[in-house]
């Protein structure tokens, strides 16, 4: 979590450093901070958004053609000044900012405080600059590879020297770090969004390497100190992506470019009505033959791997366990040769889904990602990645990462089914140009924007809300529970419909909002009975069904119905109501929507 900027060129070097550090809020936001390194090193921090700092810069005369910036989502220390980075060595000779958590840091701490070093932050993250101090030797790359080694954990660093005013290093483990390459200018960031606007072309620099950082080289390095050559990358995506482009919110904006991102996935994936993943050859064997498929992932793409898991199950008849990442690593879980992992996440940085990988990996079972990011941990160590193509994703609250990796579950869940002998050519087919029709039953779907937003506006001051459905809209009730609470505050569960009495219907009253998600017209009734439960017990009903679903008059007191070419698809389709539903309840009860409280974009931390 966190984001990291660096700069060295001619430019304005702290326009460049807020812009970018602006550009990565989503990463993490209760503290940010530059250093620029003119005659000495300058160091501004302040609490809370970019806006704070932006303030505070403004008033200082900050001149320099090198610095660094950090937003910080605090793991160890508070969110105050004193706890934010850039932090200085004591002689204020060194600054460093850091993504990720030094494990050993209690330790190294110790052992800088016997040798007289003084801190000054409760962070884990000071010991590095303190070491960087301590085994100095005027040649800033050695340094760093001598202070990586006593590391623990994880980190993307960064180190200015007052010593040396033409060039920056850092080095990286577990966290991401690119370098932006432009004309005697050079850049390092967490994630391109920072630095699009400058340059689209990259390294990605790869655990335990360091980079020397001039304006008109970069020069990169393996753990033993030795330089080694590495392909500049391209990103290629436009640089308006990384822009709200007059939406109000990132949000919004990406709940709406859902068609587009289906759209891109089909020319991609789908070719002469076949499922067309490059190489995938290389697994098909293992795919076709295997018994087991576990899918593991946290948060929303944990919830995409449910429908993934219902339409493998479905579709293939292949068992699938689906885990927890945090979960995953810890429960000793049976992995059989033969069984296929995939895991999910949008950043592919996901500290405990990668941690799972390579649990799965160690078990010597080969490892599928479901990625949005190129390049970034996750897909590189795993045997083989598809990629979700959405495009940067800046809001906090996923939508169009969440409603792509769905996308993709289904398309492998049909090449497996077909594969593997479980669906005729004819069954394929018509799913395949069904799958075809999702993007325009997304766009049908968004025609209801006016209509959700009424409705949201009706509901947004309840407190409670329990979202319920069965089947696949169960599963959608989870991802549903989840937007709402995320960038609402609203207290949200989501429910198999057929449980809420088994309990939890003891908390049902006059203040209780009950949403009832219906797209599987063969379980509508059994929903609807269980929504005229609530009813009974004064609960206000709202359903979001698919159109032609019946029955509904007596019970709701708002329904939403959301088209659909293929009832089997509303895993994806199904969600696009809740997205704008949660959306419009959290602006209308004026909520941070891009940057819900407590937390950040893609967590890199366990
Ligand atoms: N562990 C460090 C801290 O708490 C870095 C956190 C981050 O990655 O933002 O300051």
């Amino acid at each position: 979590m966190c984001g990291i900027i660096g700069y060295i060129g001619n430019k304005a070097t702290k326009n460049i450093l807020l812009e970018g550090l602006k550009n990565l809020e989503y990463r993490g936001y209760d503290s940010s901070g530059v250093a620029i390194l003119g005659d000495n090193i300058q160091i501004v921090k302040e609490v809370g958004k970019i806006e704070n700092l932006k303030n505070s810069i403004a008033k200082q005369e900050l001149q320099g053609n090198l610095g660094i910036g950090h937003t910080r989502w605090a793991t160890h220390g508070m969110p105050t000044e004193n706890n934010s980075h850039p932090h200085f060595s004591n002689d204020k000779k060194f600054a460093i900012v850091h993504n990720g958590i030094i494990e050993n840091y209690l330790e190294l701490k110790e052992k800088l405080q016997k040798l007289g070093y003084k801190f000054i932050s409760d962070t884990d993250t000071e010991v590095i600059v303190h070491l960087y101090h301590y085994y100095y030797n005027g040649d800033m790359i050695d340094t760093l590879a001598k202070v990586i080694k006593d590391l623990e954990g994880s980190y993307a660093v960064c180190v200015l020297s007052e010593e040396h005013k033409d060039k920056f290093v850092v080095a990286k483990k577990d966290s991401p770090l690119i370098i932006g390459l432009g004309e005697d200018e050079n850049f390092v960031a967490s994630d391109m969004p920072a630095i699009l606007k400058y340059t689209k072309n990259y390294y990605l620099l790869e655990d335990g390497e360091m980079a020397l950082i001039n304006k008109d080289k970069v020069t990169i390095y393996d753990d033993n100190k030795k330089i080694i050559s590495k392909e500049v990358l391209y990103f290629d995506f436009d640089t308006d992506l990384a822009e709200k482009n007059g939406y109000e919110h990132f949000m919004l904006k990406e709940i709406f470019e859902q068609p587009s991102c289906i759209k891109k996935c089909v020319s991609k994936y789908i070719a002469d009505n076949d499922v067309n993943f490059e190489s995938f050859s290389k697994i098909e064997e293992i795919i076709k033959n295997t018994k087991n498929i576990h899918i593991v992932a946290c948060g929303s793409a944990y919830h995409a791997g449910m429908i993934g898991k219902y339409a493998i199950e479905n579709l293939a008849r292949v068992r699938v366990n689906i885990d927890i990442a945090s979960e995953f690593r810890y429960k000793n879980p049976i992995l059989e040769k033969d069984d296929v992992c995939i895991i999910i996440s949008q950043s592919g940085e996901t500290a405990d889904s990668l941690s799972a990988l390579r649990l799965a990996k160690e078990n010597g079972v080969k490892v599928i990602s479901i990625v949005n990011v190129f390049g970034s941990s996750i897909a590189r160590e795993s045997d083989f990645v598809f990629y979700t193509l959405a495009g940067p994703e800046i809001a906090v609250a996923t939508t169009k990462g969440y409603s792509t990796q769905v996308f993709l579950l289904y398309l492998f869940a049909l090449k497996l089914a077909f594969i593997r002998g479980a669906i005729s050519k004819d069954q394929f087919n018509a799913y395949i140009s069904n799958i075809k029709q999702v993007e325009n039953d997304i766009n049908e779907s968004l025609k209801l924007n006016d209509k959700i937003k009424d409705i949201a506006n009706k509901y947004c001051h309840l407190e409670n809300a329990f979202i319920v459905g069965r089947g696949i809209d169960y599963y959608l009730s989870l991802e549903s529970s989840l937007k709402l609470k995320e960038i609402s505050y609203i207290h949200s569960e989501a429910y198999a419909s057929g449980e809420l009495k088994h309990g939890s219907i003891a908390l049902i009253d006059k203040d209780s909002l009950v949403i009832g998600i219906i797209t599987d017209e063969s379980l509508s009734a059994k929903t609807i009975s269980n929504l005229k439960e609530v009813k009974a017990r004064g609960a206000k009903v709202l359903v979001f069904a698919k159109e032609g679903i019946e029955g509904l008059e007596d019970v709701v007191d708002d329904a939403i119905f959301v088209p659909s070419k293929e009832e089997f698809f509303m895993g994806i389709t199904g969600i696009i109501p809740m997205q704008l539903f949660s959306y419009y309840v959290a602006k209308e009860r004026g909520c941070d929507i891009d940057m819900p409280k407590n937390l950040a974009k893609s967590v890199t931390v366990e």
